[in-house]
This record gives structure tokens, sequence and C-alpha cells, in this order.
């Protein structure tokens, strides 16, 4: 479990896996690849097999104050090896039993095949789930998270956690100038969170840090000819153009004044181990 002082919601990060057969081309976890010396992060998978083991060892330890853990934040839990390494149930066991409050985070269904497990753990402690899309447009989605769930069935699978969960939160994100920033994409994903009842909506644009850039316009190139002009402009540095970003969200704005949805997620109030005994 690492821990990171400035993150939000939470400061620890468990990531049962390094690398992520999701394979989404924007991805910006891809740099932390070369400080293991691999190559590919999309298919250099490692596994952590004794998560569970050192999870178990580090909430037990007198000094754990029980803070909310993210799962997910680096790389994806649910990725296609959680079928057959079964990491996360045990994971949960662990967390159950110290009543650690989580944040989970995954593009992928596969989450259901635990849903009474987390149902039961949210039970005794706070559980958070969260997922994120970019577009509904499948033949673009395909392209560029061709190993997640399609963006409906992420959607589908977030509000199944509706009502047990203490929050469901959907990120548009990242939204991808010229390819998924349509007035019609803008306007379906507010709609359908409204309509299946989900809580928060958070936004973020594509952020082509490092030789994420390059491989990132690379694909472009490829698989979109027709934007690579206008999208290279609105790239000059790693971040989007100022005034396209000003333009979009101002219909963002708009569309969470019209359908009432705006990122109100509240972080976890911790509640160490000592404070939790002496209620009993
Ligand atoms: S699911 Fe997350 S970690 Fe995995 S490739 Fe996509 S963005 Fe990267």
């Amino acid at each position: 479990m690492t821990y990171h002082p400035d993150a939000f919601p939470t400061h620890w990060d468990l990531n049962p896996y390094r690398g992520c057969s999701i394979g989404c081309k924007y991805c910006f976890a891809q740099y932390s690849h070369k400080y293991l010396g691999l190559d590919d992060f999309f298919k250099d998978i490692l596994i952590k097999t004794n998560v569970s083991e050192s999870l178990g060892k580090k909430l037990g330890k007198k000094n754990w104050n029980n803070e909310q853990i993210k799962i997910g934040g680096i790389t994806d839990l649910y990725q296609h090896l959680e079928k057959r390494y079964k990491l996360m149930p045990k994971v949960y066991e662990i967390i159950k039993k110290h009543k650690t409050p989580v944040f989970i985070q995954t593009k992928s269904t596969l989450i259901l095949r635990d849903f009474e497990i987390i149902q039961e753990l949210s039970k005794i402690t706070s559980v958070d789930i969260a997922t994120s899309i970019t577009t509904f447009d499948e033949s673009i989605r395909k392209v560029i998270e061709p190993g997640a769930s399609t963006t409906l069935e992420r959607i589908e699978m977030l509000a199944k956690f509706k009502g047990i969960s203490r929050s469901t939160t959907l990120g548009f994100m990242p939204i991808i100038p010229l390819l998924s920033d349509t007035d019609e994409n803008l306007e379906t994903t507010f709609s359908l969170a409204k309509e299946y009842g989900i809580d928060n909506v958070v936004t973020s644009f594509l952020f082509l840090r490092g030789d994420v850039k390059s491989k990132f316009m690379a694909l472009i190139e490829q698989h979109f000819p027709e934007i690579y002009t206008g999208f290279s402009k609105l790239y000059a540095t790693s971040t989007v153009d100022p005034n396209y970003k000003q333009n979009i969200n101002l219909k963002i704005k708009k569309l969470r004044d019209k359908y009432q949805l705006f990122s109100v997620y509240k972080a976890v109030e911790t509640i160490a181990h000592s404070d939790q005994l002496s209620l009993f």
C-alpha cells in the first residue's frame, strides 16, 4: 500500500496489480513501469499474490488510524487477471476484519462477481464505488479502452451499487478533445447519470504526460486522421489549450445545472481503532 500526501479523497492507495490489461491508450500510469524496468504497461503485469497478507499486517498495526483506502487508483483491480487470481475477495475479508473504509474504482463489470461480499462489507464500514467513462461511441471506445467493459455496462454496474454503497461516482474522464467532447456525448453522460441515480459526476481533461503524448498522437494519426491537425494544435503542451477547456467547462456547467448533478463527494472521517473500540 502506498501513501500519497496530496491525494483526494484518500491518501492510501492499494493496487493488487502493477500494469493494467484494460489498456486505455491515454493511461498516465504507464510511466510507472519504467521504474520497474518493464516496457509494456498493458502486457507485463506484476501480480501481488501476497496483497491480502501484507494488507493484514499493515491494518493490524497499532498505529494504523483506519483511514479510507482507495483500491484501484493506479491500476484496475478488476483487470482480466483478477478472474483467475481472485485476489479481491481475500482483500475484502481483511478490510472487513478491520472495518476499514474503502473507495473502489474500476472500469470492469467483473466487480459484480464480488457484489455480495461488497454488500456485506458496506454493512460494517463505508464503501464508495466509482467508475469512469469517455464515450458512448463503441467504435471509438474499442480503440481507446480496448479491455474495458462497454460504457453503458459500466454505468449500469455503478447503478447496482446505489443503495448499498455510501456513494456512487461517475467520472467523465478524460475528456478527449474532438473525440469524446461532442454535445451528444456530454448530454448522454449527464442524462444517464441522472436516470440511474448516480450521486456524483466528476470531469477532467486528457493529460498527455511524458511519452504517453507521442504514443497517443500516433494513435490519433492512425485511427482518427481527420482530427489529427486540430488535436495537435490543442495539445501544444501536455495539457489542453485553456480557451478550449473554458468552452467545454461552460457546457458542463450548463449540464450540471440542468440535471442538478454535481461533485458532492465528502471525504470519509477517520475513526481510529482506539475510538471504535471505546464504543463497545
Ligand atoms: S483502467 Fe486505469 S490503470 Fe488500467 S489502463 Fe485504464 S486508465 Fe490505466
